[in-house]
């Protein structure tokens, strides 16, 4: 289709909302032209006049055509006419396409956070209105996105001025499935690479104890996270988690998470290594438990693996695990995801993880073009999750979007009661600040008390980190520097 833009600034928004109904299809934006050229198309077009704003939609999409306009203000603000020209926009697409996006005009990645902020301006009752009549958001979604609130809001609580948690990365897999963006080396070809990383990555966590001692900060959580952490071996992982323990205060974390994401990667040795380490939780990510639609991800283990490493981990005594799952994968049906969702419960994880899947242009499924479940049969698995899993027990605790997301649905972390990761709340909800460790890592440092971020970039690949090491350390002491000017350390400001 063809947008056609003028008189704002709103490319970005306006490109995304069109996203939600033409989800693999081309857009091509046209800027500065304020006539429709051609069909399936649209204009969205913003005029000042003397009185104010007018803005005007016009839609030419197959046999339907419709315009509406809309008027504001001339002292409006910017997202509020950002806003309403989203909703005329979106109410033509609706009609012409016969299709509701469940968020309504919301694209951004973190709507939890979005209810919070109206909730302490104008009060619940308040923003939930808003989020009902002025975003468009569906009854459904207004539920989870209230209950996340509120159970996210027990942790976000916790956090203090001085609070930060520590990431390590471990950016390693054994071998690359086919849906996967991250950077991510498989193990094949950068096997060598890893004694060298693991030593360095020991040096910047010396590196990043000695800043948040400098700076006065506490630890809340740790998470190492990948990759898969438990592609390297268990006397790797045993030394990394070792210099965390020795390296800094955790007297007030509440999590040290290791993700053993890949089951093909769980052996008995690394889990014993991990309880000897104090690890609190660990994930074991099945994604799903039938083993065609694994083939089809290119996820090379089996349904088998994951049931095994499951019965291994509560056998060594894990009594905290989480388990991933992907909506929407190719090949996969409402009832083949139900049939997963079902086995997975009857392992009784502590917590479950239910992402949609999120096609972006480097995956390689993307490339082949293996495609994805249809929007409406990714979004009938969320409903049986949304049923299935508070009767079993689970809540939903944090939530996030993500781009390129099947039927433009939500990631949400259930958990039983007490078994919230507080790395999971805090990095979603940006509470704090969080020091990240290793290739790909990215440092986000909170001013306490503001939403301002600074954001310092680890390389991303292990071969890049090793080669500019020094860089990596000097490029962290910018913490310092961030902490000294919010005005002194944090113990003053505390
Ligand atoms: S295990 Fe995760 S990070 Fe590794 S290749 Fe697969 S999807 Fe990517």
């Amino acid at each position: 289709m063809k947008l056609f833009l003028y008189g704002h600034s709103f490319h970005y928004e306006m490109e995304n909302l069109c996203r939600l109904f033409f989800h693999r299809q081309k857009i091509e934006v046209v800027e500065n032209c304020r006539a429709i050229d051609g069909p399936d198309a649209a204009l969205a077009l913003v005029e000042r006049t003397d009185k104010g704003f007018r803005l005007f939609v016009k839609t030419e999409l197959g046999p339907h055509s419709a315009e509406a306009a809309d008027t504001a203000p001339l002292d409006a603000p910017l997202p509020e006419l950002e806003r309403r020209l989203a909703v005329l926009l979106f109410h033509q697409l609706e009609a012409a396409l016969g299709v509701r996006p469940r968020w309504g005009i919301l694209t951004g990645v973190r709507p939890v956070k979005l209810l919070r902020s109206l909730t302490e301006r104008y009060g619940e009752e308040a923003a939930v209105r808003r989020f009902r009549e002025d975003y468009l958001v569906t009854e459904e979604k207004i539920r989870l996105s209230r209950e996340t609130m509120h159970n996210e809001g027990v942790l976000l609580a916790r956090s203090r001025p001085d609070s930060c948690s520590l990431y390590v990365s471990i950016p390693f897999c054994p071998t690359r499935c086919a849906y996967c963006s991250f950077v991510s080396s498989t193990v094949e070809k950068t096997i060598k690479l890893i004694p060298q990383y693991v030593e360095l990555l020991c040096r910047e966590l010396v590196h990043t104890a000695q800043i948040v001692r400098d700076c006065g900060l506490r630890i809340e959580s740790v998470y190492f996270g990948g990759g898969t952490p438990t592609a390297i071996s268990a006397g790797q992982l045993a030394l990394l988690i070792d210099t965390v323990n020795r390296e800094f205060d955790l007297s007030h974390s509440r999590e040290l998470t290791v993700e053993a994401g890949r089951p093909d990667t769980v052996t008995r040795e690394k889990l014993e290594a991990l309880r000897r380490g104090g690890v609190t939780r660990i994930s074991i990510n099945p994604q799903t438990l039938s083993d065609e639609v694994l083939r089809r991800i290119g996820r090379r283990h089996t349904t088998r693996q994951t049931l095994d490493a499951f019965a291994l981990a509560r056998e060594v005594g894990m009594d905290n695990i989480n388990m991933d799952l992907i909506a929407g994968l190719p090949g996969d049906t409402a009832e083949g995801f139900r049939a997963t969702l079902d086995g997975v419960l009857a392992l009784s994880p502590e917590s479950i993880t239910v992402h949609t899947l999120s096609l972006k242009r480097s995956a390689r499924i993307y490339q082949d073009g293996a495609g994805e479940a249809e929007a409406e049969t990714a979004a009938e698995m969320l409903d049986y999750v949304g049923r299935r899993l508070p009767e079993a027990g689970y809540a939903p605790y944090y939530l996030y979007r993500q781009s390129r997301m099947v039927g433009n649905l939500e990631n949400v972390g259930w958990c039983r009661p007490g078994f919230e990761s507080p790395y999971n709340v805090y990095i979603m909800d940006e509470t704090h600040s969080i020091l990240a460790c290793g290739a790909g890592a990215t440092t986000k440092v909170k001013r306490p008390g503001a939403d301002d971020l600074e954001r310092i970039f680890n390389f991303k690949f292990p071969y890049e980190y090793i080669d500019r090491f020094q860089e990596v350390l000097e490029r962290k002491n910018r913490v310092k520097e961030c902490y000294e000017e919010f005005g002194g350390t944090v113990r003053s400001l505390s």
